[in-house]
């Protein structure tokens, strides 16, 4: 992580340490509320943005910078390593054949982030097939079906049909020559018992070798509970931010991360097919501190 990166009052506080070999506890206290200021704008969650003040005020104290460094980028390399050991490197995610179950709240970002998926896996010669579960929002089918033509990607989904898991079930047989298969799920406005038992069902059925979160960058402090209970009933295993291109900096995401013991997959940064990242640490870290 270079300084130009970071948002202009941490660069600002930091820059006025410039040239100093050693650092005061006051220069690392200033530091350190800065970027406190910093992640809880950015909607990560208090105990979580303590938890990393501590560990950044006693490393900055106790640590010797490497000869030769200055410790204004001692103390930044500091934060980073930090922020790192938190938020982790990406989901792991083989090229090769998987099967991916996506769940969230409505809205989200699920329709969307699956037919991105989809093509993001295009991209990198697999085949790739959206099936399409979700029966209880009107319009989910249609937006899928045009968002995987878009994407130029297998699709199954069937807007007569009542039973999401049965979909579930014949989308597997019915895209068998895909190797990479991307579940969307239905949401709900809020966590209810049965969009829970149904996304446990199809779970059972589909056996996915990875289960992603999708969250709405501007989730905030609502991650924890919605982290929570879907790692209960079907086990995250990592988290798709979406709405990236928004004003919202996705701090929220990094609760649900700690909260399920995860890491981040992709980012959403559009409407588009083709608006998706992979997670790298970096860029999302300057965004937070930014
Ligand atoms: P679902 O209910 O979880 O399936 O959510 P959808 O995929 O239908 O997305 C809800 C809304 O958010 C739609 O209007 C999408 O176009 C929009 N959306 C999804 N991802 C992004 C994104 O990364 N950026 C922006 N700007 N909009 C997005």
């Amino acid at each position: 992580m270079v300084l130009d990166d970071l948002g202009s009052s941490l660069r600002g506080t930091l820059d006025k340490l410039r040239g100093k070999s050693r650092l005061s506890e006051e220069d690392i206290e200033e530091i350190v509320k800065e970027i406190q200021r910093s992640l809880l704008s950015a909607d990560v969650d208090v105990s979580l943005v303590m938890e990393l003040s501590d560990n950044i005020k006693e490393r900055s104290l106790e640590e010797e910078p490497p000869a030769g460094t200055p410790a204004r980028d001692f103390v930044l390399s500091i934060v980073y390593e930090e922020l790192v050991a938190l938020i982790g490197e990406s989901t792991e995610l083989p090229l090769e054949e998987q099967t991916i179950l996506l769940a969230g709240l409505q809205g989200s970002g699920k329709t969307t982030s699956a037919a991105k998926m989809a093509w993001w896996f295009s991209t990198k010669g697999l085949r790739p097939a959206v099936i399409q579960t979700d029966t209880f929002r009107p319009g989910a089918y249609d937006q899928a079906k045009e968002m995987t033509q878009r994407a130029e990607v297998d699709f199954y989904g069937n807007p007569d049909a009542e039973d999401p898991v049965e979909i579930a079930r014949k989308g597997l047989e019915e895209t068998s020559e895909a190797d990479v298969h991307i579940v969307d799920t239905a949401g709900r406005h809020a966590l209810e018992d049965d969009l829970i038992d149904e996304i446990e069902q199809i779970e059972g059925v589909v056996e996915p070798d990875t289960s992603l979160l999708v969250l709405d960058a501007a989730i905030g402090q609502g991650a924890k509970d919605q982290a929570q209970q879907f790692d209960e009933s079907i086990g995250i295993d990592g988290v798709v931010i979406t709405k990236l291109d928004g004003t919202a900096k996705g701090g929220g995401a990094l609760t649900a991360v700690d909260q399920t013991d995860s890491s981040i997959a992709f980012l959403g940064t559009g409407e588009e097919v083709q608006d998706i990242e992979r997670f790298e640490p970096d860029g999302f870290i300057s965004r937070l501190l930014g």
